[in-house]
């Protein structure tokens, strides 16, 4: 009697640490939306640093090995700005370089998806921040992608002579076309992050 007992009280915690081991995924899958959600900040920073914690390193060594026209593209969005966090804040791993780069007299180029009408607040923006000075800034014509603006301005950054050492930003578009030679590419997770 007292074995059947037994062998029903293990068989019911068997199947209670089945329901246990299902629920996770069943509670994910319940609830995608927030799976998707966004990291803390303190999550984001770490990521961020990870990426860019070579970028001085590297631009130091690049510079040292010279050449024409070295220059360094940004994005703005969630790459030198907390858009997302902090609205107007600076993203500290990326101005440090920024700052290096202007330290090195490399002029820093923007390319952004914000509009042209927006070019005197975006450069504002970043003058508030506390950027180094903007030697020049690519922003949105009539394109319907991103992608599409990041890889116009960065043409015709090169165009105009420049040699691309650096390219930093957080969407997969801001790095595709590669007319740069180093490319930093933050998070964006899963497109949370414009
Ligand atoms: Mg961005």
């Amino acid at each position: 009697m007292s074995t059947k007992i037994g062998k029903a009280a293990a068989s019911a915690a068997g199947l209670l640490a089945l329901c246990l081991a299902a629920a996770p995924a069943t509670a994910s899958a319940a609830t995608g939306s927030a799976a998707a959600k966004l990291p803390s900040y303190e999550t984001w920073q770490a990521d961020v640093r990870k990426v860019m914690d070579p970028s001085v390193p590297y631009l130091d060594e690049r510079v040292r090995q010279g050449g024409s026209k070295l220059a360094v593209v940004l994005d703005i969005d969630n790459t030198s700005l907390e858009t997302e966090y902090h609205p107007g804040a600076p993203n500290k791993p990326v101005l440090e370089f920024a700052k290096a780069a202007a330290g090195h007299g490399v002029p820093i180029l923007i390319a952004t998806a914000r509009k042209e009408s927006g070019k005197a607040s975006a450069l504002s923006a970043l003058k508030k921040a506390g950027y180094p000075a903007i030697t020049a800034i690519c922003l949105k014509k009539n394109e319907s992608h991103a992608v599409d603006v990041k890889i116009r301005c960065r043409k015709q950054f090169v165009s105009e002579g420049y040699t691309l050492i650096a390219n930093v930003g957080n969407r997969p578009g801001d790095l595709e076309y590669k007319n740069y030679e180093r490319g930093f590419k933050l998070p964006d997770y899963d497109e949370q992050l414009s």
